[in-house]
């Protein structure tokens, strides 16, 4: 891509034309390569749990005579049932990120809201491991953004802290305002959510961000994890403006911090007709 721009630049206008055009080519194979590896993924990430669910029913129809068995099948074939919707809903959820403008319908939306429905949606899987989850400097603070697609941003970065940490220890999620360059000028809201957990090493933390992406795949798999989460809070980050970002130690755990656009109250005056509770 380099050389291409560089002798672009110094050749006469009709050659610079070619040379854009073959730039425009190059861009539109890489995508398209991006398209096939992603559908293979799709396609082998699909086929784990469907084929392990008919191997389970085949079981089940063996073993018809032994409740004992037959139970212990249908548990099973209950979690890759499960394993399934999850993968379904989170690609439903990254094409939606992917696809449209989260801004169209963009509002304030409350930072102690985001927090708490984030907290309730971990609350069973935490609750069984005795981790306990608290929150602090949330309260006042508004993100200008899509209510929906914030909530599925937070919501995966607190399951993902639940699912990578051992028993009895502590989530911490903290939110707080980071003024903007200017006098005046419209902040950023920080929501970081800390975990005591398993941690990322520095090689795995540059890749985790990438669709179908996992330290450990086996371990993933066990809580039902796609390896889409990730993905979808970049996503969510950038279409609103901001970014996400990693700070970790392995064996002692992760921060991963969410920076987002603030709502103001001239500011939503103005595109709202009214000023935020
Ligand atoms: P998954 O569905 O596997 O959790 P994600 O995209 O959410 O997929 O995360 C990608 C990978 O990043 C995970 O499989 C895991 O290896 C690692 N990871 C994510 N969050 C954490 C965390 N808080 N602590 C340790 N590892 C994490």
């Amino acid at each position: 891509g380099e050389a291409l721009a560089v002798s672009a630049r110094v050749a006469p206008l009709g050659s610079r034309l070619v040379l854009l055009l073959v730039e425009d080519l190059t861009e539109a194979r890489r995508i398209e390569a991006v398209r096939r590896d992603f559908v293979a993924n799709v396609s082998h990430e699909l086929k784990t749990p469907v084929g392990a669910l008919s191997l389970l029913s085949e079981a089940v129809m063996d073993a018809a005579d032994e409740p004992e068995a037959v139970s212990r099948f249908a548990g099973r074939m209950q979690i890759e049932a499960t394993r399934l919707t999850n993968l379904v809903q989170e690609l439903i959820d990254l094409s939606r990120v992917q696809n449209d403008d989260p801004l169209e319908d963009a509002e304030p939306v409350r930072v102690d809201e985001l927090v708490a429905e984030a907290i309730d949606r971990s609350r069973h899987p935490a609750s069984t491991k005795q981790i306990t989850m608290a929150s602090g400097g949330t309260s006042g603070l508004h993100i200008w953004g899509n209510r929906g697609k914030l909530a599925a941003a937070l919501g995966n970065l607190v399951e993902n802290a639940v699912n990578y940490s051992p028993a009895r220890t502590r989530v911490g999620i903290s939110a707080r305002r980071v003024p903007g360059p200017g006098n005046g000028s419209t902040g950023f809201i920080e929501i970081a959510v800390t975990d005591q957990g398993i941690g990322i090493s520095e090689k795995d933390r540059e890749r985790i961000f990438e669709r179908f992406y996992r330290v450990d795949p086996a371990r993933s798999r066990a809580t039902g994890g796609t390896g889409l989460g990730l993905a979808i809070v970049k996503h969510v980050a950038a279409s609103h403006g901001g970014e996400v970002s990693v700070w970790s130690t392995e064996g002692q755990g992760s921060t991963f911090t969410l920076r987002l656009p603030e709502a103001r109250a001239a500011r939503d005056r103005t595109a709202e007709g009214h000023v935020p509770a």
